[in-house]
């Protein structure tokens, strides 16, 4: 597939301009475009560039709200909620992550829930902007269900990603982030869209057969990573980013939806302050526990892939299909 490069600040542009020509405000361009921005910079392709026609059409639908303007409120204690407007993620995360930070760095923690926001994206982004303020993070989100129970076929949770993050002293926070599905959905769509196999495991047909055919899993189902196991974390994901903070659950998600793009649903935010829980030595003793680990020559760290292979100027390039950027281009 042909390819071509563009810089990151081209990057910014083009998805910038898809944002404004829809309609979106400035916060809500702002925000969208420093999601894409970062997942591109980080080679994150199934989040970059690639979700812009998707979420610019949703915009343009009226599904997604253009002019999202999320309320924060604080519920009890240490307990925030952020009314999303119906808009994306990326614009509660901006209303609601300076506050949750605030939060646990003054209580020692913190918990967010957002509600009634599409959740498009990689979960890393938001983690990073706890760990970057000096606090552990963790978060998860639920979406419209693709994913089949080991010994099911039928479609019950979402790929339900949860990620979790511990801060440095110096260079990139550790941040694990994953679907609890076998592969994250982007994945697999890419694939059918590029003409290659998954590994088998990823999912089954619509008969529930195993398969490595990406197009018959879309139209079967997914599988979760590690059996019975990653279902259950896809579970607790359903539970704590729906029910427990007033939100739907993946079939509930898929109830409640039209089938076209992205659908409503709610994300749950965790900060915690180890300092305040461990003392000075929580942070010595994670940086301890890292040395140890990299001092197994092969091993790497959660993270250490993106922050490898992330640009060190705006200037340095990143590369797209060209179809992707005429695609785009033709939105603007
Ligand atoms: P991957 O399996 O690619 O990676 C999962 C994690 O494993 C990453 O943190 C990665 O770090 C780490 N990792 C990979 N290899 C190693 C290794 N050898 N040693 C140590 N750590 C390693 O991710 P998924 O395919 O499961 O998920 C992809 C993305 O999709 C996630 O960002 C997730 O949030 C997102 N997603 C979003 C959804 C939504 O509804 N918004 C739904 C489902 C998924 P590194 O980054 O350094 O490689």
């Amino acid at each position: 597939m042909p390819q071509i490069k563009l810089s990151l600040d081209e990057v910014d542009a083009l998805a910038r301009a898809a944002f404004r020509k829809v309609g979106c405000d400035e916060a809500n361009a702002s925000a969208l475009t420093r999601t894409v921005w970062r997942a591109e910079r980080d080679g994150a392709k199934s989040h970059g560039l690639f979700r812009v026609p998707a979420l610019v059409a949703a915009l343009a639908s009226g599904k997604a709200n253009k002019t999202a303007t999320p309320k924060i409120t604080k519920r009890a204690g240490v307990v925030l909620q952020v009314d999303g407007d119906q808009g994306y993620a990326p614009t509660s995360h901006d209303v609601g992550l300076p506050e949750l930070i605030e939060v646990a760095k003054t209580h020692g923690m913190a918990g967010l829930a957002i509600r009634d926001v599409f959740h498009f994206a990689a979960l890393w982004p938001e983690v990073e902007t706890i760990c970057d303020a000096g606090l552990v993070g963790y978060a998860m989100t639920a979406s419209p269900p693709y994913m089949a129970m080991p010994g099911g076929k039928r479609r019950v949770f979402g790929t339900n990603p949860i990620a979790w993050g511990w801060p440095r002293n110096e260079g990139a926070p550790v941040i694990y982030d994953m679907a609890t599905a076998h592969s994250a959905r982007g994945e697999v769509m890419m694939a059918a869209r590029d003409g290659h196999d998954v590994p088998l495991g990823a999912g089954i047909d619509a008969d529930g057969n195993p398969t490595t055919d990406p197009a018959k899993i879309l139209e079967g189902a997914q599988l979760p990573f590690g059996g019975y196991k990653g279902a259950a974390l896809a579970l607790m994901v359903d539970l704590m980013a729906g029910p427990m903070i007033g939100e739907k659950t993946s079939l509930g998600i898929e109830a409640a939806d039209d089938g076209v793009g992205p659908a409503l649903g709610g994300q749950t935010i965790f900060a915690f302050n180890p300092e305040m829980f461990g003392g000075a030595d929580a942070m010595v003793g994670g940086e301890a526990l890292f040395a140890d680990l990299k001092s197994d020559p092969g091993v790497r760290l959660p993270g250490d892939r993106r922050a490898a292979v992330r640009p060190t100027t705006p200037t340095d390039g990143v590369e797209i299909p060209a179809s992707l950027h005429e695609a785009i281009q033709g939105l603007t």
